[in-house]
């Protein structure tokens, strides 16, 4: 079969490789030396530095078409590939790399994102925790991932005796929500988008623990205006593969949170919960096959993270019924670090 290039190693890279090689294409992969974990699914693996010009282009040479996993894959790197044979195009990366860039495109397509400001110096965080207020978050524009570079800010007074870092950062104000939920769509290359059910989902210390379906009133009442919106930014970057879009549900309606231009943590429980999953529809997509039903099987649908402790640890519950194990094959079980999930479903 055809050769679809992954870039970036992590769990993502290694469930989209196994939904290639289901639909019997080699899936190969490039990401930099260390801690890869979907080397061992990929026909090849190129372990090399992002700036590594000669072994990108030797990489790509062996692709028929190219994706990636991670939204801080270096755009240059995603530039160095066939421009017309690589799925989402890297604008969707260039938009959602930066956070103030990501906001102020949303909001040009009618999203509604926390109040924010650019914050590059001390002054810029007095003059916006003055006019947004606290509590609020200061997290730096590039790079962040799993709540990592932010910083909560409960007051004046803290902002006063923050170091704040030598990057360029955004403060937004902390959005009272009745609950978190995202929106993930696939979009083919013909323009047709299709939704799975949004997962209410739970966070601690800005990590994803729970995904859950149903996700509730609070939720279901928001999901057509944020599907809207998703719609309209995959349109508007002519989108192909799967996008994602968080939300805080409020009282006043969505709250966009921020856009991931890939698969998407919280929607791991397609794998076994719905008729096609994220993985296959986005494999799928960028392949120029035709899509696959999104449809919820289940009536109750459970993803639980494994986050910093050793995957036996979880062994035990596959006695319960339903119960579906995924371990990423990490070695090192470090705080933070997500280890596998498991996802339950329950029939009616
Ligand atoms: P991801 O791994 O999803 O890319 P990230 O590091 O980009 O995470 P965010 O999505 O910005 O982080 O924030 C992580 C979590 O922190 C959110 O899901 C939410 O629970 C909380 N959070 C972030 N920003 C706000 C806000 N403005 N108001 C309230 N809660 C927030
Ligand atoms: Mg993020
Ligand atoms: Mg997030």
């Amino acid at each position: 079969g055809a050769t679809i290039g992954i870039l970036g190693g992590g769990q993502l890279g290694r469930m989209l490789a196994q939904a290639a090689v289901q639909l019997g294409y080699r899936p190969i992969g490039y990401a930099p030396e260390g801690d890869n974990v979907a080397d061992i699914v990929c026909s090849d693996f190129f372990a090399n530095k992002w700036d590594h010009r000669a072994a990108l282009a030797a990489f790509a040479e062996k692709c028929d078409v190219v994706t990636w996993e991670f939204e801080n894959v270096p755009v240059e790197a995603a530039q160095a590939m066939p421009q017309d044979r690589i799925f989402p195009h890297p604008r969707a990366l260039e938009t959602a790399q930066d956070r103030l860039a990501e906001k102020r495109f949303v909001e040009t397509l009618g999203g509604r994102p926390a109040p924010y400001a650019a914050v590059d110096s001390r002054a810029d965080l007095d003059d916006a925790v003055e006019r947004i207020g606290a509590p609020g978050i200061l997290k730096t524009r590039r790079d962040g991932y799993d709540g990592k570079g932010q910083w909560r800010i409960e007051s004046r007074s803290e902002a006063a005796g923050l170091q704040i870092p030598g990057t360029p950062t955004i403060y937004e104000g902390l959005v009272r929500f009745d609950a978190e939920f995202s929106v993930i769509l696939v979009r083919g290359n013909d323009g047709e988008v299709r939704f799975w059910d949004s997962a209410r989902n739970i966070h601690s210390g800005g990590v994803l623990v729970t995904s859950t379906l149903p996700a509730g009133p609070e939720v279901e009442s928001q999901v057509e205006d944020a599907r809207a919106l998703a719609r309209q930014v995959a349109d508007a970057l002519d989108y192909v593969g799967v996008l994602t879009l968080e939300f805080f549900a409020a009282a006043d309606g969505p709250v966009f949170n921020e856009m991931a231009p890939r698969v998407h943590n919280s929607g791991h429980w397609s794998i076994e919960g719905a008729v096609t999953s994220q993985f296959e529809n986005h494999i799928r997509a960028v392949a120029g096959l035709p899509l696959g039903d999104t449809q919820t099987v289940a009536a109750g649908t459970v993803m639980t993270n494994i986050i910093g402790k050793d995957i036996k640890t979880a062994h035990s519950q596959l006695g319960d019924s339903d119960t579906h194990l995924h371990d990423y094959g990490k070695k090192q079980a470090l705080a933070g670090r997500k280890m596998g999930h498991i996802t339950r479903l329950t029939r009616a």
